[in-house]
């Protein structure tokens, strides 16, 4: 943590004061890092005593100030600011669940991860640009799976506005021209103007572009009770 900068460094203190106890340091679990490779990831549970937080780290390896932050960032989101989860009602959790938790929160932590690390501009834009890639080959073989239309949607709607000035936005777009959904896409766009910033609102907007039920998830709060999903974005 003491590879941070002050202001995150209050983050962490403010963060580890409404917990009750010292943000765990944990190493990334092996089925962790083979799902997200070599980055670190937050862990935030709920028990008696209030939200414990553990930062997993891949062992061996001393990830980048921004990467710690862009953590840290996560945490804050849900224990101090008060972010919703979204959570299946039964079964166990799918891909496109966290996928939906992560893009929701990335719209709010990656503009203040650059704002603090201008560098994470271009990690960002190049993590972005390794999905795109992926997408395009995706598409070759399968333009009309749901998944890839899906992870698509939210790609388009995450750079537009945390990288504004994203270089490959252009071929995103062909891509979402040749797919047919560019109605889609500006949909998305439309309804998260509407939800005006407020999470509920823009988890439940990607349940429904997603053609996922919203009756099928509650919204999580650290240390409140669950609360159905709006069916609608007034
Ligand atoms: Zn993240």
């Amino acid at each position: 943590m003491n590879i941070l900068p002050s202001a995150m460094q209050s983050i962490v203190r403010e963060i580890e004061e409404r917990c009750g106890r010292a943000i765990g340091l944990r190493p990334l679990p092996d089925n962790f890092r083979m799902a997200m490779g070599d980055c670190p990831a937050i862990q935030i549970e709920g028990d008696y005593r209030g939200p414990l937080v553990n930062l997993m780290i891949p062992s061996g390896l001393t990830p980048p100030a921004h990467m710690i932050a862009h953590e840290i960032l996560h945490a804050k989101d849900v224990v101090l600011d008060g972010a919703p989860i979204l959570q299946r009602r039964t079964g166990s959790p799918a891909l496109v669940d966290t996928a939906i938790n992560n893009d929701a929160a990335h719209l709010g932590i990656i503009p203040q991860e650059i704002g603090v690390f201008p560098e994470a501009e271009a990690f960002w834009s190049n993590d972005f640009e390794r999905g795109l890639r992926d997408f395009v080959d995706r598409a070759k073989s399968d333009s009309r799976n749901s998944a890839l239309r899906n992870d698509i949607l939210r790609l388009r709607l995450v750079t537009s506005l945390v990288l504004p000035r994203w270089p490959h936005a252009g071929q995103l777009q062909d891509l979402i021209i040749k797919l047919n959904i560019a109605n889609d896409a500006a949909s998305l766009r439309f309804a998260h103007e509407k939800a005006g910033g407020r999470r509920l609102h823009i988890l439940s907007n990607f349940v429904r572009f997603h053609r996922l039920k919203p009756e099928d998830y509650v919204a999580l709060y650290v240390a409140s009770a669950p609360v159905r999903l709006p069916a609608h974005c007034d």
